[in-house]
């Protein structure tokens, strides 16, 4: 069964509201009408089953029926990723991170990265149709960083940071890891980390990983890592 979004908002004790394009495409797409019954996430964790009441042009209501909330599964990962120059690249690795579970997508811009804007509303769609394509009910959040430092900044007290390395050429013991309920896990753009945030990292004594000899794209390695990473739990 498809799963719905709809923001915690439009969310009543009895009933939600669905609004534009997701509302169409409920409707018109999928022709789900009045009586049908749908799943709706607010993205927080809880799952709604609901009866569509009323299908209008441009939103729909439905009753809720029963609903079931689902705690955080954790580590709690946040992908933190070079901005790679091209796009479909970018969109991929967000997309594959997200069916695997990253709980934050977080993107940098690296000394190395080729381009340096990226439009937060796109990557923001990209997330949220990863969600429901994957049945999550957790909506990663997204960032945008300036600088690998800002990355590092955002990471709170009780975040280890590891950081993808194709310099290490080594299948770390992954006892070594240090075992943590939040992760930031790094990864270079296309070109790499640079001397500079070599040096930064190091001087913050992150833990580096490796993903063993091969050097992998940046997308690869990127996917790797949060599956990676959300197996620890
Ligand atoms: N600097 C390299 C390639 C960078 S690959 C060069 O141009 O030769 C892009 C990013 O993917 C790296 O910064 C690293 O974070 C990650 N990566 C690639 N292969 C990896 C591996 N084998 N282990 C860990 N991380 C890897």
């Amino acid at each position: 069964m498809n799963l719905f979004y709809a923001s915690p908002s439009d969310i009543l004790e009895n009933s939600v509201t669905i609004h534009g394009q997701e509302a169409k495409h409920i409707s018109k797409v999928l022709r789900f009408g009045e009586g049908d019954t749908i799943q709706i996430t607010d993205g927080a964790g809880t799952l709604y089953n609901c009866i569509i009441e009323r299908v209008h042009k441009e939103r729909l209501t439905a009753i809720i029926e029963r609903s079931e909330k689902e705690m955080r599964k954790l580590p709690h990962v946040t992908l933190c990723l070079g901005i790679i120059k091209k796009r479909d690249r970018l969109e991929f690795a967000v997309e594959k991170s997200v069916e695997l579970g990253a709980d934050a997508i977080l993107l940098f811009s690296a000394d190395n990265s080729e381009r340096e804007k990226v439009r937060l509303d796109r990557v923001e769609g990209i997330v949220l149709s990863a969600m429901k394509q994957s049945k999550g009910l957790w909506l990663p959040e997204v960032y945008l960083a300036n600088s690998l430092k800002d990355v590092v900044q955002k990471a709170g007290d009780d975040t280890t940071i590891v950081t993808a390395d194709e310099q290490l050429n080594m299948t770390i013991d992954p006892e070594k890891i240090p075992d943590s309920r939040k992760y930031f896990l790094i990864v270079g753009p296309e070109g790499g980390f640079s001397k500079r945030e070599r040096d930064f990292l190091n001087s913050m004594q992150s833990t580096r990983y490796s993903l063993g000899e091969r050097r992998l794209r940046a997308e690869t390695a990127a996917i790797v890592m949060v599956d990676r990473f959300k197996q620890l739990g």
